[in-house]
């Protein structure tokens, strides 16, 4: 049996007795949609984040549509975003009816690069999406300070990096709007879907939680076009109480993170994680780059070590959007390199000491092999 990438049911079971309770009593409650255990993580949660509004979706994707759709943009619009990114921020955009504005990375964070969003000049750009990849906060100083001269909304894409923080401010509350996904593997993870949008404003707050609710502001009254997408009391009774114990969970996985630091420095041509200064990684993913990317794979899972690839393509090399207008003839070559070289390594909260140890004597063997 391969040492697994990462292990949920070990996650999880740390919580068992107390969201045994949870559950049983939102059971007996008979209440299951926008009550009380959705206000309470939502306060949580915003409180967490230093944010002054939480709204609890039905997904990260949604979190992002909706934010979007908050700020006002659609059709016509043009949102700049990283070349390297899950497809969902990408998709986010189509949804509303805008266009993605690529942009290529920084190879140190693999976040959005500021001398490239620098250049974006067109004038149809209405916001910028920074997506805080792997768990590293982007260089947000810079990126507010160009969207603030273009007049660009920020909205971050915070599903990887929660507790994150960015000169002793958390991710999700550095932007106008932050858009979150609770997908099970994220640090923060339901027991299923979830999502959430923080934000400062009371008015993005407020449009949010009609579009969320079919636009309704009372039931029956629709002010806007909304759909459905609430994140469930189920899902936010046991949001409420992983979150007390996130940081604990960060802590582990900064750790592990460590160890793989320490025992791979100076192994073959490895590029190890970095974390630029004034910033708290999270490690969402412990990502190394190596030319020989496929071939230590392979000799990883013949050796019985799980490792996976975030993302194999760059956003405008997927066959979805090829040949479409914002794609065709694009080129960024750092999200294009990080996609030929980078590999996950498993990294998981209570991730037992000896699989760390087996992953790096693997990738030590793989190296004075070539
Ligand atoms: C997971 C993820 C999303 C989407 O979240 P879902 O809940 O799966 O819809 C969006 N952006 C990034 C960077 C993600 O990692």
């Amino acid at each position: 049996m391969s040492l697994p990438f990462y292990d949920l049911k070990k996650i999880n079971i740390e919580f068992e007795n107390e969201i045994n309770t949870a559950l049983l009593s939102v059971f007996k409650s008979g209440h299951f949609i926008l009550g009380e255990n959705l206000k309470t993580f939502e306060h949580h949660f915003a409180e967490y984040c230093q944010s002054l509004y939480c709204l609890g979706v039905g997904n990260g994707l949604d979190a992002l549509t909706l934010s979007l759709k908050a700020a006002g943009i659609g059709p016509g619009d043009l949102v700049a975003l990283p070349a390297h990114t899950f497809i969902a921020t990408a998709l986010g955009v189509l949804a509303t009816g805008a266009t993605p504005y690529l942009v290529d990375i920084d190879l140190e964070t693999y976040t959005i690069s500021p001398s490239e969003l620098e250049k974006a000049n067109d004038p149809r750009i209405k916001a910028v999406i920074p997506v805080h990849l792997y768990g590293h906060p982007c260089h947000m100083d810079e990126i507010n300070k160009i969207a603030k001269a273009k007049g660009w909304i920020v909205i971050e894409d915070n599903a990887q990096a929660h507790g994150a923080l960015y000169k002793n401010r958390r991710t999700g509350s550095l932007g106008d709007l932050s858009a979150t996904s609770f997908y099970p593997t994220k640090n923060l993870g339901a027991l299923g879907d979830g999502g959430a949008i923080t934000t400062h404003s009371k008015n993005y707050a407020d449009a949010i939680s009609y579009l969320r609710n079919y636009g309704q502001k009372e039931k029956y009254h629709h002010v806007s076009i909304g759909g459905n997408s609430r994140l469930d009391e189920i899902q936010a009774a046991v949001l409420d109480i992983k979150l007390k114990h996130l940081d604990q969970a960060n802590e582990n996985r900064n750790k592990i993170a460590q160890f793989y630091s320490n025992e791979l420095k100076n192994v073959g041509d490895l590029i190890l994680p970095s974390t630029a200064p004034d910033c708290k990684h999270v490690y969402h993913l412990f990502v190394i780059r190596t030319k020989h990317r496929d071939a230590c794979q392979k000799f990883l899972q013949e050796n019985g070590v799980s490792s996976m690839v975030h993302y194999p393509y760059p956003i405008h090399k997927h066959s979805a959007f090829l040949n479409l207008e914002w794609t065709l003839n694009a080129k960024f070559p750092a999200a294009e390199k990080a996609c030929e070289t980078i590999l996950s390594l498993p990294l998981y909260p209570h991730q037992p000491e000896a699989d760390l140890k087996k992953v790096c004597d693997t990738l030590k063997k793989f190296f004075t092999n070539i």
